[in-house]
């Protein structure tokens, strides 16, 4: 079994794992945290399969450009513009899941 068979996020962009949809396109996909952090807690990921935001950001810098396109977009919907934007990268980071994720928290002032 190939990492993208056994991924939990392709499986959320593929739709066979369902998910709350907050904003998709040909590339991308931005759904809501199943235990969020923030009054708005999003996760924003490309459609492909990448480890991490350093893999993202050396094979396709367009896609992650992209993506913080997005996470602007949902906070000027959500929150006058205002996000934290966090890419865990590494376990010991805090990342459980091995395919790229931008967590997007606004819709309320954050703590620092
Ligand atoms: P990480 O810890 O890798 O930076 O972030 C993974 C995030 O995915 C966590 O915030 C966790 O709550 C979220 N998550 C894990 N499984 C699911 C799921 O099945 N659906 C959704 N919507 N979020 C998930
Ligand atoms: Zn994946």
């Amino acid at each position: 079994m190939s990492a993208t068979e056994d991924c939990l996020f392709c499986k959320i962009a593929a739709g066979t794992i369902p998910s709350e949809k907050v904003f998709e396109d040909d590339t991308t996909l931005a759904f809501r945290d199943i235990n969020p952090k923030a009054k708005v807690h999003v996760l924003v990921i490309p459609r492909h399969h990448y480890r991490d935001v350093a893999e993202l950001a050396g094979q396709d810098p367009r896609e992650l450009a992209h993506i913080v396109a997005v996470a602007q977009h949902i906070a000027d919907q959500t929150f006058h513009g205002s996000y934290r934007l966090e890419f865990n990268t590494g376990k010991d980071a805090g990342q459980s899941v091995f395919h790229v994720h931008a967590h997007v928290l606004t819709g309320e002032v954050l703590d620092e």
